[in-house]
């Protein structure tokens, strides 16, 4: 086992060379031990657990050695333990790296080595802890939003038929983009889900490249639900590989081969309505990697209309960056105040025939 832990320790990993202070040092021991999965941990270092509580994790003491099942306490956020039968902790430490440390035969630094390389988060290393911290954000938010998500067997052709029955007038309000019923009935737009919070939301279905029935976006339509959820999307749906419209928009590109991209829904509905039916959106404000090989893949000509805000004045910058030299890329950039779904059809007619005659 020693010999084994040794060897995945790294002798060779690059060290910054300025010394830390003892702040900074500190600092950087909490980071480890926050990155560090005690469960995972304990098992590893062979103990036997019995019970695990959203704040503790109770075992055998493999210090001591008794049978008693709970005598080892260990708090899931601290990774600070205690052993109730022996004050093991008395002897050792109570922190996390002293026990590693004494499981193990490690010195202090040693064990410091040794939770890094099981966690991949160097104390030397500000990089590493970075992208640790932008891991568990991201991770927070999928199991957040994963509560609030549409199950994914709903999301089907079937289901999908009776959703259609039951949509509202929402989207046919002036406020709200004021859609006619023929143009929403062409993108299938449904209705009459609630969700787990009571809130009644219209459905929008996205169908991938091929047709495919792959997720639903559903749009809050009583104003109640809190900003970041007005849409909600089906559990574990990956947007990355997914451009809406893309099925239908291809057999519209001409020649040339020339798709839109807009952000959202809405501003491909209503480009539809003003006669371009080649419009697909990224469904956020940025064309992921994925969504730009879709594009490659697909067409010649990438008109990007996306939103005029800051974000997507950003997202403009990022896909011209991107998929310059891979793909002819034209960037139309709007005025703040008003996104494609916000304009008129005759509007969004007029912004485009400009972009033709200038190319
Ligand atoms: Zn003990």
């Amino acid at each position: 086992m020693m010999q084994q832990i040794q060897q995945q320790m790294s002798p060779t990993r690059t060290r910054m060379s300025l010394p830390l202070s003892k702040e900074e040092r500190i600092i950087r021991l909490e980071r480890l031990k926050d990155a560090i999965d005690a469960e995972q941990l304990l098992r590893t270092l062979g103990f036997d657990i019995t019970h695990v509580t959203a704040d503790e994790i109770r075992a055998k003491c493999k210090i001591h050695g008794g049978d008693n099942k709970t005598s080892f306490r260990m708090n899931k956020h601290t990774k600070n333990w205690s052993c109730f039968s022996h004050g093991c902790h008395d002897k050792i430490g109570f922190d996390i790296i002293h026990l590693v440390g004494h499981m193990l035969n490690l010195s202090f630094s040693a064990a410091v080595d040794y939770l890094e390389s099981v966690t991949g988060i160097s104390t030397h290393d500000e990089v590493s802890y970075v992208e640790y911290r932008r891991y568990k954000d991201r991770q927070e938010t999928i199991r957040q939003m994963d509560n609030k998500s549409i199950p994914t067997s709903l999301t089907d052709e079937v289901y999908l038929k009776n959703f259609r029955k039951f949509r509202s007038s929402y989207f046919e309000n002036p406020a709200n983009g004021g859609f006619p019923k023929e143009v929403l009935n062409e993108f299938e737009i449904g209705g009459g889900f609630v969700d787990k919070f009571g809130f009644q939301r219209d459905v929008i279905p996205i169908r991938d490249k091929s047709r495919r029935l792959v997720a639903y976006s559903c749009r809050d339509i009583t104003g109640k639900a809190p900003y970041e959820y007005k849409y909600l999307l089906t559990e574990g749906f990956d947007k990355n590989k997914v451009l809406y419209n893309l099925f239908r928009a291809k057999e519209f590109m001409g020649e040339d081969r020339i798709i839109i991209v807009v952000e959202g829904f809405k501003s491909v509905w209503k480009l539809y309505m003003a006669g371009y039916k080649n419009a697909v959106a990224c469904m956020g404000r940025t064309i992921t990697p994925g969504q730009q090989s879709l594009l490659y893949s697909t067409a010649f000509n990438v008109i990007l209309m996306l939103d005029g805000d800051e974000a997507g004045r950003t997202g403009t910058a990022k896909a011209l960056k991107d998929m310059q030299n891979k793909i002819n890329i034209i960037p139309v950039l709007l005025s703040s105040d008003r996104d494609p779904a916000d304009r008129t059809p005759e509007e969004l007619q007029e912004l485009l025939s400009v972009i033709k005659q200038g190319e």
